[in-house]
């Protein structure tokens, strides 16, 4: 069995972890670029947190608060110029996946001129040094190489699409994990992205590049998110801080393994399939895998009867559950699905599908036409 593990992310975790451990973040430079959204990172006190903590160390800082879900090249093009003007030294991402994942492009903006050819294709040698605040539980982007950004022209139609940058490079320093910054995440954005976690984890086991190690670390993640499954189910909508403080803190650590999972596997077909109700409909990321999970597992489940790699027994057992039990706690979360209209589904089953050729049973396009028609048709 050959393994090639790399995750040189230190993870701090418990409550007032950033304040208590600054010490880690002394050492990252003397200037940050705090790389946010709208509002996430001070309705959730992690702002206010980082602030404190840059201070009581020394460092200065400057705020950038305009990242948006789904962030686009422009937006991290232009952090880059305020990271580089204000001679900003590192950055600290702080909020859910998508400024983080700016974060990561802001980086390597802060310091290179790139066509975003360039930035598509990590045609670049350094990066400036990057902590990470998450303030959702789903993404894991705070332990991964991967920043998921829209390029608001594509590259082969001009329609925007969901590219990725993957580079060593793009690996946190450090990720800092307290749970209170996600007491008041809704219900929609606790399902979604605690759906998202676990499809980090269930597709990392069903990846080509999947081994001993990632696979330790999916299962657990996977236990972990379904031990949390009675309380997802029964979440209490009018009152998210009412949801169990101690499942908050499982969910978060839960999406910094999956993450882990999927920085040694990447991820497997339902991840690209997703990306199309994301651009064309706003749908949520972690919510447009689900949607898909039922139909790709038992197509996957199908197709490994004939096969020597028989992986879904053993992802059962991570779950807890036959697939049927699994499908039918997914659905409960996800509610009625989106429909496609026949034009979409004609043409998105066209597309090629990134992640199809490391899927351990590689789909064909009649194969991913199905999973399209039986999810969302
Ligand atoms: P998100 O887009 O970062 O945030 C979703 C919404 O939740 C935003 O409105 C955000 O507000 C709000 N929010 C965040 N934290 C909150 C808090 N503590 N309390 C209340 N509201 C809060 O969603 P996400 O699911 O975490 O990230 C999705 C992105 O990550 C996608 O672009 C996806 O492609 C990417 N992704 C990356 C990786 C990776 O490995 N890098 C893996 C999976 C997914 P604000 O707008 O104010 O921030
Ligand atoms: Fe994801």
């Amino acid at each position: 069995m050959k393994i090639n593990y790399l995750m040189p992310t230190r993870i701090i975790t418990g409550e007032n972890c950033l304040y208590a451990e600054r010490q880690f973040l002394s050492g990252l430079g003397k200037k940050a670029l705090i790389v946010t959204g709208n509002n996430s990172a001070k309705i959730s006190g992690a702002y206010d947190d980082a602030v404190k903590t840059l201070e009581a160390n020394g460092q200065r800082h400057v705020l950038f608060d305009k990242v948006m879900a789904n962030p686009t090249d422009a937006c991290v093009y232009e952090a880059g110029l305020m990271a580089r003007r204000e001679g900003c030294d590192f950055i600290l991402g702080c909020g859910g996946g998508s400024p983080m994942d700016a974060a990561k492009a802001v980086a390597v903006l802060a310091l290179i001129d790139l066509s975003k050819e360039e930035l598509f294709s990590a045609a670049f040698d350094r990066a400036l040094p990057l902590a990470m605040i998450p303030t959702t539980s789903g993404t894991g982007s705070e332990t991964t190489p991967y920043s998921i950004l829209t390029d608001s022209t594509g590259s082969v139609d001009k329609t925007p699409m969901k590219r990725s940058v993957s580079s060593p490079l793009l690996f946190p320093r450090l990720a800092f994990l307290d749970a209170k910054y996600t007491i008041r995440l809704n219900r929609n954005t606790t399902i979604n992205t605690a759906i998202d976690a676990l499809s980090h984890a269930v597709e990392g086991m069903l990846c080509l590049r999947a081994n001993h190690l990632s696979n330790m670390l999916a299962k657990e993640a996977i236990t972990m998110i379904m031990d949390c499954m009675k309380d997802l189910l029964a979440f209490p909508a009018e009152n998210p801080a009412a949801f169990p403080p101690e499942k908050r803190e499982k969910l978060l650590l839960a999406s910094s393994i999956a993450g882990m999972v999927i920085a040694q596997t990447g991820t497997a077909v339902p991840h690209s399939m997703g990306y199309l109700p994301t651009i064309n409909w706003g749908t949520d990321h972690g919510r447009a895998n689900g949607l898909f999970f039922k139909s790709f597992l038992s197509w996957c489940r199908e197709k490994e009867q004939d096969s020597a790699d028989k992986r879904i027994p053993a992802l059962c057992s991570a779950l807890g559950t036959e697939p049927e039990q699994f499908f039918d706690i997914l659905e409960l979360l996800l509610g009625p699905h989106e429909k496609a209209t026949e034009t979409e589904l004609q043409a998105w089953s066209k597309l090629p599908m990134k992640n199809a050729a490391n899927t351990y049973i590689k789909p064909e396009q009649k194969d991913i036409e199905r999973i399209f028609r039986e999810s969302l048709g």
